[in-house]
């Protein structure tokens, strides 16, 4: 039987954080490309964020970014909640260094309002992700109170408790989140858990390359390469083999490398090496309909 492996692509439309200021017309030029190239190398299935922060509170739920945000869902990608609350700054009144993950008196209304404000435009969130894989079982709280039931910052193995990334043993594959501990799974008859996607691991060493990105042992575009990001997909593709279960993971890649023949390349060589080796891009709604199809099938409820 041939593997039954899902790929959900993140991708990340944070305007680069090192650079200086960059224009609408120049960002959404490079939201193009990578809208292009998912189009024909993915089949348009992806996890696309929507950024807010301390420098961009407002900026990207506002037109043109929106009218961009309108056409990603017609033409079926999900959209994704992402705070980057201490990478453009940490929030007036903060400390340098200081992990606003943490502080849901903060967390609280901006998850509340974002989700709200896109609800009521029609695009509704269908997921969230903290940067820097930031997550707390209060941040997991407010964003079912917020009505998004996926979640796509865990990256197993990744442990950064200095930015609210607690991931270790964390399941390799898709699964239902206990409501205390993100990193395991819900326990029998926990009701509406929110339903966890983590980052596609080789399960051999976390990301230890770069602080705080993770590297060569995940699928990350822009901080690894091709023949590394294929190593992981090969283990992703062997435990699908290993086990009757589908595996459902996800990649990142950013918009802010996109012009750039270097990127551009590798992304695209990942995307085919993934579809030439088993893997079905999908979104995170899709996946968790897959999930639950096969839960279902399965007996397990
Ligand atoms: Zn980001």
């Amino acid at each position: 039987m041939p593997p039954d492996v899902h790929l959900v692509i993140n991708v990340d439309s944070d305007p680069d954080p090192v650079s200086v200021y960059q224009d609408d017309a120049s960002l959404l030029k490079k939201y193009g490309r990578m809208r292009r190239i998912l189009a024909e190398h993915a089949g348009g299935a992806a996890a696309w964020t929507v950024l807010t922060g301390p420098v961009c509170r407002d900026r990207f739920f506002e037109p043109p970014f929106t009218d961009f945000w309108r056409e990603l869902v017609g033409e079926g990608a999900d959209l994704v909640l992402h705070p980057e609350e201490d990478l453009y700054g940490p929030p007036p009144g903060k400390e340098p260094g200081s992990c606003t993950y943490y502080d849901i008196a903060h967390m609280r209304p901006l998850i509340l309002g974002k989700a709200e404000a896109m609800r009521g435009l029609g695009l509704p969130f269908a997921a969230y992700r903290g940067g820097y894989h930031g997550f707390t079982p209060e941040i997991g709280a407010v964003v079912k109170e917020a009505g998004i039931g996926i979640e796509l910052s865990c990256a197993p193995g990744i442990a950064w408790l200095d930015k609210a990334a607690a991931w270790e043993g964390a399941p390799l594959s898709a699964y239902y989140m206990s409501a205390t501990i993100p990193a395991r799974p819900a326990a029998p008859g926990e009701t509406g858990a929110l339903f966890e996607i983590p980052w596609a691991w080789d399960a051999k060493a976390p990301g230890t390359a770069r602080p705080r990105v993770v590297g060569e042992n995940y699928i990350i575009n822009e901080f690894s390469n091709l023949p590394a990001m294929s190593r992981v997909w090969d283990a992703v593709v062997a435990r699908a083999q290993a086990t009757p279960e589908p595996q459902i993971v996800s990649m990142v890649c950013h918009t802010f490398t996109m012009g750039q023949p270097e990127y551009e390349e590798r992304l695209t060589g990942i995307l085919d090496y993934v579809a030439e080796n088993g893997g079905r891009f999908v979104t995170p709604s899709t996946a968790r309909h897959i999930f639950d199809e096969c839960r279902a099938a399965s007996g397990k409820e």
